[in-house]
């Protein structure tokens, strides 16, 4: 597994973890690996791309205890992060499906958001949501296609480097807000409509 730290003194801790399943690390590591020291102002932000896996999707009850469920399970236990971002890639066919409106009654899960130029926003699986991770931490998960044009690249990019230099919610939620408003009104309302009075990631 690559990792990678940034480290600048006190502050929160955020981890981004790349190619959960599947193939996706051969995607997401690029995007990884253009992430400076530059980005981070305070805190620490450990990177991880993931090697290919067998592909299990993450609301699978089992994926947190396949093999590399059980280790990004690990890395969080062990580095407690305010702030955790999973960097996932879909192939064309799956778009409309992860963004259907009826996904909740599909697959029991709010449909994700676009941002712009297919790329997706969403919290984490609800287990993790949950289970793991603290109300008041920040959750994302970020989508794009697996073979992204240049503009959603830098989308993606620029979303990133919004995290990464964000220290809280709100911090982040104001710099979303001036190029996505209403989607992040959205992630609000699904949030509170899914996991009941949780904040939007
Ligand atoms: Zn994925």
């Amino acid at each position: 597994m690559f990792s990678r730290e940034i480290a600048k003194g006190r502050g929160p801790t955020r981890i981004f973890i790349g190619g959960i399943h599947g193939k996706e690390g051969l995607t997401t590591i690029n995007l990884i690996k253009q992430l400076k020291d530059d980005d981070v102002d305070d805190g620490k932000l450990l990177l991880y791309n993931c090697p290919e896996s067998k592909y299990l999707s993450t609301l699978d009850p089992l994926y947190y205890q396949s093999l590399m469920g059980e280790k990004i399970l690990k890395i969080i236990n062990t580095y407690k992060p305010t702030i955790y971002v999973e960097l996932h890639c879909y192939k064309p066919d799956s778009y409309l499906k992860l963004i259907d409106l009826d996904r909740k009654k599909r697959v029991g899960v709010p449909p994700l958001i676009e941002l712009a130029h297919g790329v997706l926003i969403s919290s984490v699986a609800p287990y993790l949501r949950t289970k793991v991770f603290k109300r008041d931490d920040v959750c994302i998960t970020l989508e794009m296609p697996c073979r992204p044009t240049e503009k959603s690249t830098q989308i993606y990019l620029d979303v990133m480097k919004a995290i990464a230099g964000s220290s809280n919610r709100k911090e982040l939620e104001d710099k979303l807000k001036i190029n996505y408003p209403s989607q992040v009104k959205t992630a609000k309302r699904y949030a509170a409509e899914f996991f009941g009075e949780y904040p939007a990631f």
